[in-house]
């Protein structure tokens, strides 16, 4: 079995990912932002098209220094909502937990890109002690988001302790984590991690993946190591310009997740993060993708469009909604999927 090594900026022209004259513009980027891949995603990335979906994801750009107005270094507006280091508290009942700020690769549309794979990226014991304290001293935080970066880029040692002390911690109901491991770095998920998880305590997983060529044997099979140990999982996808914003892509990877015990929970509208305009899609391209799949696939399949509302407002549906206004005498009318307008009668309230 082949290693698997990251490339930083400095590997990419000798990788055969970047032409040798964008080593100065590489250079520029990195300075800006962190940057990182796998071999084991390296290997995806179809160096022949100048299009390919997976390198739009992880090989950088000189469009990331073409900063647009709109933009915010703190795009959901986690530092407002930060009372400790490595917490986030921005609704009543759960908070963030953020370990680590590294990743085992840098995703060039990164919400929190200000922040991965800068110093300090990890919360030394003291700072995660405060952490811990935090929520603990809150009987109103049911459940715990661990991410960071990406929380499964620790030792399993280091994340069994998170576990354990999250799992004694009564009123804590749910542990949650947020990683992309498991689609681009699977190896990472051995034995020993998933043994890491291991607790009283509903445990899920939530995976980000955003194209189909993400979803491979390897990730498969870390996937099933997961799901066999009794972890639900569940996926977040970025809609990506040039990445994801086409039905037939999307179908594709929301069915391949369900075939791998996945069930698609959101689609994220893409942050107003700094140099990440050339992956926005508009709010109506994104309501017209998600209408299109509604009716051609499951409702297993159907993950809920949400953006977060820039400086930390909160995440809220903005899918396309079936139901209007405008039927007979105070009903509504509802649209098919095919489009088509059927009058509902009105609420028995009146
Ligand atoms: S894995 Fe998550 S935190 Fe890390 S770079 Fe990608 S989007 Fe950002």
């Amino acid at each position: 079995m082949s290693l698997n090594r990251t490339l930083r900026a400095q590997n990419l022209v000798s990788a055969g990912l970047v032409e040798a004259d964008r080593t100065e513009e590489i250079r520029r980027v990195a300075k800006e932002f962190a940057v990182a891949l796998t071999t084991d995603v390296a290997a995806l990335i179809d160096v022949a098209n100048p299009a390919d979906p997976i390198a739009a994801q992880f090989v950088p750009s000189g469009a990331e220094l073409e900063f647009a107005d709109e933009e915010r270094a703190d795009p959901i507006g986690d530092a407002r909502w930060s009372p400790v280091r490595g917490i986030v508290h921005r609704y009543p009942d759960r908070v963030l937990l953020k370990p680590t700020l590294l990743c085992p690769v840098y995703c060039r549309f990164c919400f929190r890109r200000e922040v991965v794979g800068k110093r300090p990226a990890i919360l030394d014991r003291s700072a995660l002690e405060r952490a811990f304290d935090y929520i603990r001293q809150r009987p109103e935080i049911w459940e715990v988001i661990v991410t960071g970066g990406d929380p499964f880029i620790l030792a399993p040692r280091r994340l069994a302790d998170i576990v354990r002390t999250l799992d004694q911690i009564p009123h804590v109901a749910v542990i949650r984590f947020h990683t992309r491991v498991p689609v681009i770095d699977p190896r990472r998920v051995t034995p020993a991690l998933v043994q890491a998880l291991a607790a009283e305590k509903a445990v899920y997983v939530v995976v980000q993946a955003n194209h189909p060529r993400e979803l491979t044997p390897r990730g498969r099979e870390a996937l099933t190591r997961l799901s066999r140990a009794g972890i639900p999982l569940l996926s977040q996808t970025v809609l990506l310009r040039g990445v994801n914003d086409d039905a037939a892509v999307l179908e594709a990877l929301l069915r391949g997740l369900v075939a791998m015990r996945v069930k698609p929970y959101y689609l994220h509208h893409a942050d107003l993060a700094r140099g990440t305009a050339h992956f926005r899609t508009g709010i109506a391209a994104g309501q017209r993708l998600v209408r299109s799949l509604r009716g051609d696939i499951s409702g297993l399949c159907q993950p809920t469009y949400v953006l977060d509302i820039p400086g930390g407002y909160g995440k809220v549906p903005i899918g396309p909604c079936a139901v209007s206004a405008g039927g007979e005498a105070g009903g509504r009318t509802v649209e098919d999927p095919a489009g088509v307008q059927h009058a509902y009668p009105p609420d028995p309230e009146g």
